[in-house]
Formats: C-alpha cells, sequence, structure tokens
C-alpha cells in the first residue's frame, strides 16, 4: 500500500538519519543504485509499455523513444563521469591568498522532492532521479496521479530494485501532494504546469528550499525563407504528433513566411499520411489524450482557426486527428495559452524579422526551432531568442545530448538538469580553501599602517 500522510514525517526523519550516516555519499553506492535504475527500466519494459499504453495510448516505439531511450543514455553517461564530476575541482588562488590551494568540493543536498508530470510519467521521475543519486543525495518521487497506471507501477518497482533507505515513492493527487509539500526537503525539482509550480514554490519557501521548476510555454518553430519544407514539414510533424503532441517541447505553433504556407500546408499532409495513413483518429503509431478535461479543452480550441488538415476527433477515444489550423488570431485562445495537444496553428509573417518580434513579444519559451538554410538567419535566431533550449532545422532531439543542460527560462522555468548539469543541480559545490601555515604574511593584521596598505592595495 502507497504511503499515507500520517506517515510522510517518520519516512522523512527515516530517510535524513540513513544520509546523516552518509551511506549515500559513496561512489559504489552511487553506481550500484545507477545500476539497479538501468536494471529496473530493462527487466520492466514491457510492463512499463503496458502502463504507457494504459494511460495514453503510447505506442511501443515512442515508449522507446521518448522514455527508455533517453534514460538509458542518462545513466550510461552519469556512471561514466561519476568520478569526474565528484573529484574536487581545483580553481586559482591570487596572491593574497598564497600559499594556499582553493578548490570546489560537490556534497549532496539531502532528502529531494521529485515532482512529476502525466505526459511522460516514466522519463519525468527517472531523469532527475538518475543526478540526484548520482550526487549522492536520498529522494521522495510523487508521480503524476493522471497517469495512474505509471505511478502505480512507479511506487511498485522501485522499492524492488532501489535502496528503500534511500528512495521513496508517494503517490497521490491535490490533497496528499499538499501534506507532503509540507515537508522539508533539501531541494524540490517540479515537472508540470506554471499554476502548480507557484503552489510549489510557495510551499519551498516556508522551509526556504531551492525550487527547480520545469514547467512549460508556448514553443515557437519559425520556417524561414527559402528553408528546406520538405525536411521541415517532416520533422515538424514528427515532433508534433509525438505523443500526440503532449510533449512539452513540442513546437507549439509554426511562423512561416506567406510564399510558403501553402506549400508547407501540402507537405505536412503528405507526412501526415505517410506516418498515420488515412484514417489517423484509429493509427497504432498515434497516442490518445490523457483524459477528458485535456480533450474537452483541445476540441475547443478547434474554434481559434480554419481547419485546413484534420479537424476529426473521437470522444469514446479520447483521440484527436493532427490538425493544422490556419486564420487564427494572435491574441485568440489558443495562441494564449500551451496547447499541449496535436492542434497546429500555422502563422503567416512577411520575413524573419517579424517572426522574431513575434517571438519576443511573448514569453519566453521552453524551446525555439528555425528552420533555415542561411548562416545570417541562424545567427540572428541563437542571438536574439530567449529560450529554455533551441534548435536549428530540427525539433526535440537536443534531448538525446546528454552534455546539454535542460529547462526554461523566465516562465518557462528555472534551473537546468540532464548531464553534469543535473549532477551539479543536486549538489552543493561547497567552496574550501586551504592555507599554508607558513610563511605568515602580516599585512592584513592590525596594527594597521600606510606600509601594509601600500602592499595590500599592489597585491590586490
Ligand atoms: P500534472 O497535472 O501531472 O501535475 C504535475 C504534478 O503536480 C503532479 O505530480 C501533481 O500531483 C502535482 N499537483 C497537481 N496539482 C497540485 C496542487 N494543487 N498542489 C500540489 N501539487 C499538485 O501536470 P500538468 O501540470 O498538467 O503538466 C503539464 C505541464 O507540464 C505543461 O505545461 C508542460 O509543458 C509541462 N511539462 C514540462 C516539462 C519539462 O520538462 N519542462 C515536461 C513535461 C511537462
Amino acid at each position: 500500500m502507497s504511503i499515507q500522510p500520517a506517515q510522510y514525517p517518520s519516512m522523512m526523519r527515516e530517510l535524513r538519519k540513513n544520509f546523516d550516516r552518509g551511506r549515500t555519499r559513496t561512489l559504489g553506492w552511487r553506481r550500484a543504485q545507477l545500476g539497479a535504475l538501468a536494471r529496473m527500466l530493462r527487466e520492466n519494459e514491457k510492463r512499463i509499455g503496458e502502463a504507457l499504453a494504459a494511460d495514453l495510448a503510447k505506442p511501443e516505439q515512442e515508449v522507446y523513444l521518448g522514455e527508455l531511450s533517453l534514460l538509458y543514455s542518462e545513466i550510461r553517461h552519469a556512471r561514466r563521469h561519476l568520478r569526474r564530476w565528484t573529484r574536487p575541482r581545483r580553481v586559482h588562488t591570487p596572491l593574497v591568498g598564497q600559499p594556499g590551494r582553493s578548490w570546489v568540493q560537490p556534497e549532496p543536498l539531502g532528502v529531494v522532492l521529485i515532482m512529476g508530470a502525466w505526459n511522460y510519467p516514466v522519463q519525468l521521475v527517472i531523469s532527475p532521479l538518475i543526478p540526484a543519486l548520482a550526487a549522492g543525495n536520498c529522494a521522495v518521487i510523487k508521480p503524476s496521479e493522471i497517469a495512474a497506471a505509471t505511478s502505480a507501477l512507479m511506487a511498485e518497482l522501485i522499492p524492488r530494485y532501489l535502496d528503500s533507505r534511500a528512495v521513496q515513492v508517494v503517490e497521490g493527487a491535490v490533497e496528499e501532494t499538499t501534506e507532503l509539500l509540507e515537508q522539508k526537503f533539501d531541494h524540490i525539482l517540479y515537472t508540470g504546469g506554471a499554476h502548480v509550480g507557484r503552489i510549489v514554490m510557495r510551499a519551498a519557501a516556508e522551509h526556504l528550499t531551492p525550487v527547480t521548476l520545469e514547467l512549460g510555454g508556448k514553443s515557437p518553430c519559425v520556417i524561414d525563407e527559402g528553408a528546406d519544407l520538405a525536411s521541415a514539414a517532416r520533422r515538424l510533424t514528427w515532433g508534433k504528433c509525438l505523443n500526440a503532441g503532449q510533449t512539452c517541447i513540442a513546437p507549439d505553433y509554426v511562423l512561416v513566411t506567406r510564399d510558403q504556407r501553402d506549400a508547407l500546408i501540402a507537405a505536412i499532409g503528405a507526412e501526415l499520411d505517410d506516418m498515420y495513413g488515412e484514417d489517423r483518429l484509429k493509427s497504432e503509431n498515434y497516442a490518445r489524450i490523457i483524459n477528458r478535461r485535456h480533450f474537452d479543452r483541445l476540441v475547443g480550441y478547434l474554434d481559434d482557426g480554419e481547419v485546413s488538415i484534420g479537424g476529426r476527433y473521437d470522444e469514446a477515444s479520447c483521440r484527436i486527428e493532427p490538425t493544422v489550423l490556419t486564420g487564427v488570431d494572435p491574441d485568440s485562445e489558443i495562441m494564449r495559452e500551451e496547447i499541449f495537444g496535436p492542434l497546429l496553428p500555422i502563422i503567416e509573417v512577411d520575413n524573419l524579422e517579424e517572426a522574431l518580434a513575434f517571438v519576443r513579444q511573448r514569453d519566453k519559451p521552453l524551446a525555439a526551432y528555425l528552420f533555415t538554410r542561411s548562416r545570417v538567419s541562424e545567427r540572428q535566431f541563437v542571438e536574439l531568442v530567449s529560450t529554455g533550449n533551441l534548435c536549428i532545422n530540427d525539433v526535440l532531439m537536443f534531448m538525446s545530448v546528454p552534455e546539454l543542460p535542460f529547462g526554461g527560462v523566465g516562465m518557462s522555468g528555472m534551473g537546468q538538469y540532464h548531464g553534469k548539469a543535473g549532477f551539479d543541480r543536486f549538489s552543493h559545490l561547497k567552496a574550501v580553501m586551504k592555507r599554508s601555515r607558513f610563511p605568515e604574511i602580516p599585512i592584513r593584521f592590525p596594527p594597521y599602517t600606510d606600509f601594509k596598505l601600500r602592499w595590500l592595495k599592489r597585491l590586490g
């Protein structure tokens, strides 16, 4: 049975006790936990696939691509670099500190909380758990109750594979999470919407607990003049339809130059035929919408533009066809809120400058995409668009690079993880200085004299 709210204080005491005993600090323990995590995923790929099919009708290929392969690569990367990451990082000691040595010593934070969202319900709890364990922390995992089958599976598997003196899973919805957030953690990594992000941050403030907020936003996709439309359409269509658009970094809307619009729409139509066939609502390669609330929200958006492609939906199976909308008013609801579904507004612009102005007037997104053949456009886009992550001539693929930190900026979140950035996120980078006892240079000690001051100024 899942841990009940009345047990949270004793769970926290136990975790803290085990952390204080130092068992999570050794390199051996950290390696073993990462190994066990990889084994947990490998030995249960089938059950994970079944849970994700029950929650989202996620196709098997997408389970691997969007959840498991990223986790395997993160675990491999962490195991390979663990020794180097944990080592003291020597820094320069200026003359006034000589003779002496200075270094940065990473140390674990303590007991951290990881709260996941429902759209990639395995990846979003395990991916932060990897650096949390690599950095030597104890962790409480709170999967999203909205992906109920996956949440239950995580609660069953994690205690079977990982050291339960250091890692616990708490299941539950608003009531349980509210109680959980009253506990004192040493860091909270939350993934989800901005509304709950504020709730998490407010609760964390009570204990002055630092937070990482992995939020969402409207990630723009700009098609520059003269872009390779066939390649852009293929990659864009894939990125938008993966998990039926319920991906935090999915291209939310497209800005395309006027003269390329119709060709782009035709190319997207052809890609949809290739990827999902004629009857896309029944395609096995296409996930469903998580629940009725999100389904209704998305169907409501269909009135915000003219349907150029798709537009059909099926209430019983909670599926909505990949849909291209044109004639969308930039101030309409669909352009104010993150879509988080398979609807793609295509908005015409005159040129890249107009597209850049459009993007820059809005909140900073989690991801931004540009399809172009021009180095000048590429440079302009990289310099002028403030976004969590950015990709030229593709979408989503930066996720496959463990050395790229992942996270938002402004309204799309705060703090980054993945790879070393994740290790550092779950570590305190303790500053250490060691002085040699001899020789003593007395210029900093009273009594102060002009001579000493002159020397102090000279040494800087
Ligand atoms: P969600 O409903 O699953 O909520 C996220 C977490 O918050 C869950 O663990 C849930 O139990 C908890 N929660 C919900 N209401 C709460 C409350 N009142 N008090 C305390 N805790 C509460 O997920 P969501 O908010 O629908 O997530 C979708 C959003 O997440 C989108 O905006 C998406 O872009 C974003 N997202 C971001 C990333 C990222 O890595 N940056 C990844 C996935 C999703």
